[in-house]
Parts: C-alpha cells; structure tokens; sequence
C-alpha cells in the first residue's frame, strides 16, 4: 500500500482526541473507522491553501443512524465533529482547528425518491449534482444549482452553494426543500416538506442551509428539479468595466434586450451566439447543427450562459456601448 507513514506537514500539530472515545468508534465502526494517517489529512483539508492539524479519526457514515451514533459518541467526550462531503471547499472549512473527528458521508449516496409531478428529489446528503442530474436524466427535468466542483446536495446545503446559473435558478437557498438532520446531541431532526404551502413554525430549513456543519450534519437533501430547457445558448460578452457588466445583465433581466452594437436596441436579443440543443447538454442525444457565428435569436425559455464576462473582446462587433457578443466557436 502507498499510504504515506509520515505526516505530510510535520510541522503542524495534531490534536489528540480521548484514547476512550477512538476505542468506542473503532468498535461501533469497525471497516468504516479509520485513524489511519492517509485517511486523517485527506479529510483534514479542502481546496484552500490551508495547512492545519488534521482529525483524529474518520468515520465513513452509510446511514443515518452511523452519523447519529458518532455525533452521539464525539458529543459524549466533548469531542468536535466536522461532516465531510467531497472536500471541494474553498474556504478551509474542514480544517481541525480544534481537533474532532471527520463524519465522511460521501458513502451516504443513494437516490431516495424521484417526484417528477411535483418537481421535487430527495436524495441523502453524499449524492453528488451530477450523480443527481444523472438518476433524474430520463424525466426531463434537471437539478440547476452548479458550483463548479462536483459537489454533494449535503456540502452544497451546508455552504449554501451558489454558482453559474444562480442568476436564473437561484442558490441552494431557493432551492431546498426539506433536510433530515442529524443534531449536536445525536438527535434526528426533519425540517420542512416537499409542500410549496407552509408557513407553521420556525423555518429550519433556512437555518440549516449555509450552516456550514456548525448546527448539525445533514443527512437528507429534498431539492427543486426544473425542466430542461429546449436549447442553451452560450455567449461571451466583454465589458469595460465591472459596473457596466452588472448595469448590463440588469437591463437584460428588465427588458429581455441585451447590449448590442446600437446600445440596447435588438429587442428579443438577437446577437450573436451558439446555441445548441439541451439534450446535447446532457449528452442524451447529438448535436444540433448549427451555423457558427449566425445571429440567432432564442426562444422564449432558452437558457443562455453567459461565459468570460473579462474575457477580451475578439470580434469584429465591438460596441459603443461596451458590450458584444460572440460566437464560441
Ligand atoms: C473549482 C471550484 C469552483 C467553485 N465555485 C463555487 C461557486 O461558484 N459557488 C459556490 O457557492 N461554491 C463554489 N465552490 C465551493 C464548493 O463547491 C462548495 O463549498 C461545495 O458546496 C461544498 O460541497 P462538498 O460536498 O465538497 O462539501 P465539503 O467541502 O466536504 O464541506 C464543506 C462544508 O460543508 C460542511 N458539510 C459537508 N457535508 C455536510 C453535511 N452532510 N452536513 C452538514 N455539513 C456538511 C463541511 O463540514 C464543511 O463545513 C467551488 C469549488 C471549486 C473547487
């Protein structure tokens, strides 16, 4: 095995948890226990440049009850936990700065239920979004919310993830529904529904979402799905400045007219652009053929994403008013 038998950052200190408390989830965990270096420092770090102790011990959760029985345990000895999804955090969110042990539950990855009437999933918290967008494939409807990295629906509810369609779709703040949580005492908790009418009560939901693991480990995810849009346009468009850029999608939004060489002028956003069918987007079917650089107009629910708003400006439409628009391809 190439597990390494040093610490990779032999200057940092670990922070020792209770011999008694690792005893106990060794052998309520057996196989999903670990105390091993190599397992510690993967958990013990994200995408941020930070370099801090990592966790004593891993638990790698498969249910629920796996997550409340070790919140239960690490609660008992006063020992901090960290919930673990796929680590792709930018922030050093999973850092041991107090020591604790890591809760991974990225084995906790099963598709629970899929309610295309109601345009609505509830899956556990280690599903990823393009594990998600995969299982839903086949109904025509898609989750939205896309932070970049593959992330899970529990990292992503726990970060209040946002990303590149969040101007159309809205954050994970818009978007959950409902969680099954797992509380700092080791209780399960249910907040919300998949019912859109409900105003009974404190609005957990809310609270737990963007409570980046300090209230509790979520466990269950119940999310928005939408429709696949029927085509998706892809278009960059180049700014002199960050104000214009943002005076520019506001106008957009207002008057569903983009910037063009005459200023706002094209109504019904004739620029150009490529466009191309969702499916292609999927990869549930081909491509649609499509003259590059033709000025095209979309339909009323095309989906356009905007790419490389600093990106320099290549075409031959540079505007007076600062915005153009150009073909990908
Ligand atoms: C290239 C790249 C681009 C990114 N762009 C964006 C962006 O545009 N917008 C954006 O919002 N984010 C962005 N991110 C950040 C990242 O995608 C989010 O932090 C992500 O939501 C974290 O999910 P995760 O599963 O990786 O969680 P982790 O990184 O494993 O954990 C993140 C935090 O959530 C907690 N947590 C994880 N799972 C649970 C759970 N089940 N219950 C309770 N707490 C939990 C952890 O304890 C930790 O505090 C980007 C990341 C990368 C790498």
């Amino acid at each position: 095995m190439n597990a390494p038998t040093l610490p990779l950052h032999p200057e940092i200190l670990s922070y020792p948890a209770p011999a008694a408390l690792l005893q106990a989830l060794s052998e309520r965990f057996g196989a999903q226990y670990s105390a091993a270096l190599v397992a510690r420092e993967q958990h013990g770090r994200d995408e941020s440049a930070f370099t801090v102790p990592p966790p004593a011990a891993v638990v790698f959760a498969e249910r629920t009850q796996d997550v409340a029985d070790a919140v239960k345990l690490a609660a008992q000895f006063k020992v901090p936990v960290i919930a673990f999804g796929v680590g792709s955090s930018l922030e050093g969110h999973l850092l041991a700065v107090q020591g604790g042990i890591s809760i991974d539950v990225s084995r906790m990855n099963a598709v629970l239920a899929i309610n295309a009437e109601d345009l609505t999933v509830t899956v556990q918290a280690g599903v990823t979004r393009k594990q998600l967008n995969e299982a839903v494939k086949s109904t025509g409807l898609f989750f939205p919310v896309d932070p970049g990295a593959d992330a899970t629906l529990g990292g992503m509810a726990a970060t209040r993830a946002s990303g590149t369609n969040a101007v159309r779709y809205g954050t994970m703040r818009e978007n959950v529904l409902a969680l099954e949580v797992v509380t700092a005492q080791g209780e399960v908790v249910r907040t919300g529904t998949r019912a859109k009418k409900s105003s009974a009560g404190y609005d957990l939901t809310r609270l737990m979402v963007g409570s980046e693991g300090t209230l509790g480990v979520i466990t269950e995810v119940t999310v928005r799905l939408y429709p696949l849009p029927e085509a998706v346009m892809a278009a960059t468009c180049s700014f002199d400045s960050l104000a214009s850029a943002v005076i520019g999608r506001h106008l957009h939004r207002r008057t569903r007219r983009w910037p063009s060489q005459d200023g706002l002028s094209s109504a019904g956003g004739r620029r150009r652009g490529h466009r191309h069918d969702a499916r292609h987007q999927t990869g549930a079917g081909p491509r649609q053929p499509h003259e590059s650089g033709q000025d095209i107009c979309p339909p009323a629910n095309a989906f356009l994403i905007p790419i490389g708003l600093d990106a320099p400006v290549a075409t031959d439409n540079a505007s007076a008013s600062g915005a153009a628009l150009r073909p990908l391809h």
